[in-house]
């Protein structure tokens, strides 16, 4: 038997195999979760002149001064400022010529149309100048950056209807075990519901691939064979457990029928060592373990990984974060374990049992501790470091 990989190299071989998705045309409002596939410049200047960022009145030279007229955000004054004239300006709004700074609502006193100030702002006072947020042509962002609500707001701004980003990866879900019960209401006793599909499928939907699921299927070869047989279109295949070497493990088997080739398997973390890498053609398989945590965590280092890189991300695996152990940590054996944990005030803290098959600790969990092997058992306030499970 080959030794484990370690995390890292594992992780380096699978994404060298990523299937490079053509490029297409989306919608900048469709494109939440997608990953540019060409740098990103604008198309207009932002703002596109001198705007007011408040209420008040644009002032022109020396006060006290004489109120011209209006100038609303979608409606500008038409004309230019004298030295002793102003305009009522809302937030937004163009600046009128000869106008250079606004006098806060607040700070104006009004005598009729003549308004004067104890606190005559200094020039540029309270005015965005244009251009100062981009101006046309900037490059604003890069190839391989995932597409966010924020940079959505950008692009629009930008002066963009459309943008270029990776066509969606298609990806097949297949769970198998023949105890496992699609309909979670109707389960029998000697049943467990089917969850890992559902939840590889959910931990997928923010990538906005498109997902076939074609589980859960029983340790059977020939209802193995079928469900293959329908993943021929898939750019990624996601299969769940019977991927170690028991009598009912069947999926190793299976895809070799089915054409794939192993590439590796065996990753020394925990959960998660049965992990399994294959290919067919372009084609990338991965088997992850059947025990809920394990093919969670293994998902997290590895599936999304993955479809990240084939949907075109530039830094595709999960951003490591410093964290304070909250509590003291156990010593570490010979595997890197990953640890379920709940953010407090005091730091990380475990969120439960840390057995690969308890689902209400991942459930509570924010973060995933990373513990090196070998490590020391850590007192509390150590610095470790570790995952963000999600932005909730
Ligand atoms: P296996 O990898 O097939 O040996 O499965 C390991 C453990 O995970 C067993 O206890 C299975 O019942 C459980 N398991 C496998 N697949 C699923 C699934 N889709 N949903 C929930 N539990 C599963
Ligand atoms: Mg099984």
């Amino acid at each position: 038997m080959s030794a484990a990989l370690s995390l890292e190299e594992a992780q380096a071989r699978l994404l060298a195999l990523a299937p490079a998705l053509a490029p297409e045309a989306c919608a900048v409002e469709q494109a939440l979760g997608r990953y540019l596939a060409a740098d990103l410049s604008a198309a207009r200047t932002q703002p596109p002149a001198d705007l007011s960022a408040m209420d008040g009145y644009a002032l022109g030279g020396q006060g006290p001064w004489q109120r011209m007229g209006e100038s609303r955000a979608g409606a500008p004054f038409a004309g230019s400022l004298s030295t002793g004239q102003c305009v009522r300006i809302s937030t937004g709004a163009h600046l009128p010529h000869g106008a250079d700074r606004v006098l806060l609502q607040e700070d104006a006193h009004l005598a009729g149309d003549t308004i004067s100030t104890d606190q005559d702002p200094a020039a540029g006072s309270h005015v965005r100048a244009r251009g100062f947020d981009f101006r046309e042509g900037d490059r604003l962002l890069v190839r391989g950056t995932a597409m966010t609500p924020a940079r959505i707001a950008l692009v629009l701004a930008a002066g963009h209807g459309q943008v270029s980003v990776a066509r969606p990866a298609r990806i097949a879900i297949l769970d198998t075990g023949d105890e496992l019960a699609s309909d979670p209401a109707h389960c029998a006793p000697h049943q467990i519901p089917a969850s890992n599909g559902g939840m590889l499928a959910a931990m997928l939907a923010p990538l906005g691939c498109e997902v076939i699921r074609l589980g859960p299927i029983g340790d059977d070869h020939a209802a193995l064979a079928a469900a293959l047989s329908q993943a021929e279109s898939a750019d990624i295949l996601i299969t769940s457990g019977g991927a170690s070497v028991g009598d009912h493990d069947l999926v190793q088997d299976a895809l070799t029928r089915w054409g794939a080739q192993i590439a590796f398997w065996r990753i020394a973390i925990k959960p998660g060592k049965p992990m399994m890498v294959a290919t067919r053609g372009a084609q990338v398989v991965l088997g992850l373990p059947g025990n809920p945590v394990s093919c969670f965590v293994t998902a997290f280092l590895f599936a999304l990984p993955l479809v990240r890189a084939a949907m075109g991300a530039a830094a595709p695996l999960p951003r490591r974060h410093a964290l304070v152990a909250g509590e003291a940590l156990p010593a570490v054996g010979k595997r890197r374990e990953f640890l379920r944990a709940v953010l407090g005030p005091d730091g990380a803290r475990l969120s439960g049992s840390q057995d690969s098959s308890a689902l209400a600790s991942l459930a509570a969990a924010d973060c995933l501790i990373d513990r090196p092997a070998d490590s020391p058992a850590l007192p509390a306030g150590s610095t470790i470091t570790g995952f963000l499970l999600h932005n909730g």
